[in-house]
């Protein structure tokens, strides 16, 4: 492989992936690529299959056909020969931590201070040293503005600080890739901001990003490519200019129209 095919090599490289619930196919032959340091926004109606297709990625739902890589890494499963064996827990859960995700409704742990929970999973999931783990913890809660929230504990802060430390505790696993699911949609209005500059300022470092949000101004201004999802189906991608201001289909059109 020459120096620019390995920059070239795609992050989270989504391979014609099918998945089912019962009957109801929820993702139809996806594929998807994320180059290093590039931002993907998908946006979708409710039930297109934005959260599934997320959660494919972490291997928190198995596909039924198609694979998917993480930095080269097959996700859930080991190659032997020309078959395929799907990976014990503990493996799935080494490639989970290199995969940063942030859910809609923070899920941070109750019961554990700020501090803990961004430096939980280093400690557990990567068995990293706590004083270290700390430190990187604070420098992290620096950086998306909570310093002071060290040892406050989730029900003492608003939702868009709750996120906020969602956040730091994916950046405290050094992840490949970070994947945000609606990051935004269960906060007021008025604290969506603080979120949206945090994720502003780690796409401007250069992190490779997954978004899902229904955010469309803030969707032309970061991302790189924009993936319109609709009955499972990627109807079209592209740079925002195309899918957001121009697209050519009728299914994107009715979509935006009804966001914008
Ligand atoms: P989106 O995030 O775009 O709203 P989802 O990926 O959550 O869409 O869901 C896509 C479809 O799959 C929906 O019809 C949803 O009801 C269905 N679905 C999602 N998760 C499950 C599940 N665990 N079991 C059965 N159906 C599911
Ligand atoms: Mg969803």
């Amino acid at each position: 492989m020459s120096a620019a095919e390995a920059v070239r090599r795609p992050v989270v490289d989504v391979d014609h992936v099918t998945k089912s619930f019962g009957d109801h196919v929820v993702l139809r032959d996806i594929s998807l690529s994320v180059e290093q340091g590039s931002v993907t926004v998908v946006l979708g109606p409710s039930g297109s299959g934005k959260s599934t297709l997320l959660r494919t990625i972490n291997h928190l739902e198995k596909v039924d056909r198609g694979q998917i890589h993480v930095d080269g890494d097959l996700i859930g499963y080991r190659r032997q020969g020309d078959r395929l064996h799907e990976l014990r827990e503990r493996d799935v859960l080494r490639q989970r931590s290199r995969i940063g995700f942030v859910f809609q409704d923070f899920n941070l742990f109750p019961h554990l201070t700020v501090l803990q929970n961004v430096a939980e999973a280093p400690v557990s999931a990567q068995g990293r040293k706590r004083a270290e783990v700390e430190a990187l913890a604070e420098r992290l809660l620096a950086r998306v503005g909570l310093s002071d929230k060290a040892s406050a504990y989730p029900r003492q802060l608003s939702g868009g600080q709750q996120q906020r430390v969602a956040i730091a505790r994916a950046l405290a696993l050094e992840p490949k890739v970070l994947l945000f699911d609606e990051p935004t949609s269960a906060l007021d209005p008025e604290l969506v901001g603080e979120v949206l500059d945090v994720i502003r300022s780690l796409a401007d470092e250069g992190a490779t990003l997954v978004v899902v949000t229904h955010e469309i101004g803030f969707a032309r201004e970061i991302a790189d490519t924009v993936v319109f999802m609709d009955h499972g189906q990627v109807v079209e991608s592209g740079p925002p200019a195309q899918v957001i201001d121009s697209p050519t289909h009728e299914r994107t059109r009715a979509f935006i129209r009804r966001v914008l």
